[in-house]
């Protein structure tokens, strides 16, 4: 009986370690992920979300207005180049609040929409403003906030279901099945916050990089590495070595924007 009990916790806990693994393989994750979140199941859980976020996120401030032209037409740019059709692409809405790392807001993206705070970017460089816009065009692109929903959701069902059946099977009813039942309860919340919380770093991971290669400019990423440190690594985000091997690689093809290709040429 303890070792089938022991099957059993070890089952619930399985899985985050088993994001882990898909992790390992980014490219299919990635894929996988851009096929469930365009399938037309989603698009009743997409309008739910919609109504629901604002509930959930009372720290973001959204403004009744759009950002200016400037930034509107880098957050088309990016759009772009991170490859979301024309047609799906949304416009830039301001917003202000305070990160979830805590520290300034600068930009953020939800099934609402991609959002700026406009005036905490006034006096930024270029680049970093780019890197910023890349990166949330990336999470816009990726759906990320109905895929976090969808494995908090898959997840705690999934592992809920699977223990309790273990519980009916093994221990059989009485007092002892209900205190079971709780304990399940917990782990199956506990291990779908594990699942979305490894989902997160992976998606902020996945957005700097792959946004800062969609700059296609070595001197934006190199702005956005003036700017920052590595103090933000342990939410997922990039470190500058990684930001500084996406430079070389971008330099190494003579690789800017029309920006800083015009700042080149007048220099
Ligand atoms: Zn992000
Ligand atoms: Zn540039």
């Amino acid at each position: 009986m303890v070792f089938k009990k022991a099957i059993a916790v070890l089952y619930i806990l399985l899985g985050t370690p088993a994001l882990s693994a898909l992790n390992g393989n980014p490219n299919f994750f990635d894929k996988t992920q851009l096929y469930i979140t365009s399938s037309p199941l989603v698009t009743p859980l997409r309008k739910l979300l919609q109504f629901i976020t604002p509930l959930l996120n009372p720290h973001l401030k959204i403004k009744d207005c759009l950002a200016n032209d400037d930034l509107q037409k880098i957050a088309q740019e990016a759009q772009t180049a991170v490859g979301i059709p024309t047609t799906q692409q949304v416009p830039l809405k301001r917003a202000e609040g305070t990160s979830f790392t805590g520290l300034e807001f600068y930009a953020a993206t939800n099934c609402n929409g991609i959002f700026i705070n406009q005036n905490s970017l006034a006096f930024k460089s270029y680049g970093l403003i780019r890197n910023v816009l890349h990166h949330e065009a990336i999470h816009y692109k990726y759906d990320d906030s109905i895929m976090a929903a969808l494995l908090a959701g898959a997840s705690c069902l999934t592992i809920d279901k699977i223990s309790t059946k273990l519980i009916v099977r093994y221990i059989k009813g009485g007092p002892k099945s209900n205190i079971m039942a709780v304990i399940c309860s917990l782990s199956a919340a506990v291990s779908a916050f594990g699942i979305v919380h490894r989902f997160n770093l992976y998606a902020e991971h996945r957005a700097d990089i792959q946004g800062a290669y969609a700059t296609q400019c070595y001197k934006c990423v190199k702005e956005k590495i003036d700017y920052y440190n590595d103090t933000l690594c342990s939410h997922g985000y990039a470190s500058n070595k990684e930001f500084e091997a996406i430079k070389k690689i971008l330099k190494k093809k003579h690789l800017l924007c029309k920006h800083h290709a015009k700042k080149v040429m007048h220099s």
